[in-house]
């Protein structure tokens, strides 16, 4: 998961759009890629499927429809970008710069509809693929915080957090002021150490009769889906920690042991030790020096981030922080991803610089 957060900070999301969207039809990416847009780029999405129109839209960001990556698949196709796997891409940055433009592709979670809705997409195009999976949501042991607290907030009028032994009141009886408890209810969770978010959740679960597990099952794969899948070989299966917790808030030892722990229960489960992982929210607040130096130590060959942006021959020394560009479902676009994949707004947000690491 990765909280949402806009592609150039300080812009609105409709201008951004507005401006990216010029930017990709206009032709004036393709004109600027050759100087921003690095050797390629990995992608991150997370649901594909056709969201209920249920909701007000809290983790809209994190969800595309199928149709969308079909479109993204055939433009890559016609564009002649390649679609590579982790492998393959970690190879062609070791070899440095090469004319050849490419993508991999890369999903966080494990949900369920990666399997059941975008996987039968992937195998038509024949493209390599990875999956970061978090062993706690397989093994329903841990509850997905940011879906439940969705739903909660669609069912009600309001919202009492227990945060901490500080009370929060929400009034969010329209879409839009349901809109803003989320943001800033999940903002909230995500400043404080996990014992307090599961606990702050668990009460809202029992005040308000949310079954939460319930959901985790209906939202999350299972090993046996993910056994299944991880014989194709075109498939990659990668480790998201056990318990998708803010890093930084655990001690050395606590988050070394998500990341080890991961790995080994997905051995277990489906036969492959993951050879990468993907740091839960990714975020500058989510992942630090001391976070990567783990990663290494856990045995990682590389790890990913949500940071924003291109990968560059640079990147050969930069294994364990490598940047991802989100396929965000407010921007489910082609001249948008376009643009994306010029890097240029990359170069403007991360202060004309095209190098993204930590
Ligand atoms: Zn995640």
């Amino acid at each position: 998961m990765k909280l949402e957060c806009s592609i150039v900070p300080h812009l609105s999301k409709p201008f951004t759009r507005f401006v990216l969207n010029i930017l990709g039809k206009s032709g004036l990416a393709d004109a600027i890629k050759p100087l921003f847009g690095g050797m390629g780029a990995i992608l991150m999405f997370h649901h594909v499927g056709h969201r209920a129109p249920r909701y007000f839209g809290g983790n809209d960001h994190l969800s595309i429809r199928p149709e969308f990556l079909h479109a993204l698949l055939d433009e890559f196709r016609r564009e002649c970008i390649d679609i590579v796997s982790i492998d393959e891409a970690l190879k062609r940055i070791a070899k440095g710069n090469t004319k050849q433009p490419f993508v991999a592709l890369t999903f966080d979670d494990g949900y369920r509809d990666n399997i059941e809705t975008a996987y039968p997409i992937l195998q038509a195009f024949k493209v390599p693929f990875t999956l970061f999976v978090c062993s706690g949501f397989v093994d329903r042991k841990i509850c997905i915080w940011w879906l439940s607290l969705e739903q909660i907030i669609q069912a009600n009028n309001s919202l009492d957090l227990l945060i901490d032994g500080e009370q929060y009141h929400f009034f969010c009886p329209t879409k839009n002021e349901k809109r803003q408890a989320f943001a800033r209810a999940a903002r909230l969770l995500s400043s404080v150490n996990d014992d307090v978010l599961q606990g702050a959740m668990s009460r809202l679960y029992k005040d308000t009769g949310h079954n939460a597990l319930a959901l985790v099952d209906e939202e999350m794969s299972t090993w046996h889906m993910l056994k299944k899948l991880n014989q194709d070989p075109l498939v990659t299966i990668g480790a998201h920690t056990v318990n998708h917790p803010f890093l930084p808030h655990l001690n050395e030892e606590k988050a070394l042991d998500e990341m080890v722990k991961s790995a080994i229960r997905i051995e277990e489960m489906i036969g492959v030790k993951p050879k990468y992982f993907a740091y839960p929210y990714g975020f500058k607040g989510a992942v630090g020096k001391r976070e990567v130096d783990l990663a290494k130590k856990a045995g990682f060959e590389a790890a990913f981030t949500t940071r924003k942006g291109i990968l560059l021959p640079e990147h050969e020394d930069h294994l364990w922080s490598l940047p991802r560009v989100s396929v965000n479902g407010h921007y489910q676009n082609i001249p948008v991803t376009r643009a994306l994949l010029s890097g240029f707004p990359f170069y403007l947000a991360n202060g004309f610089n095209r190098l993204k690491t930590l």
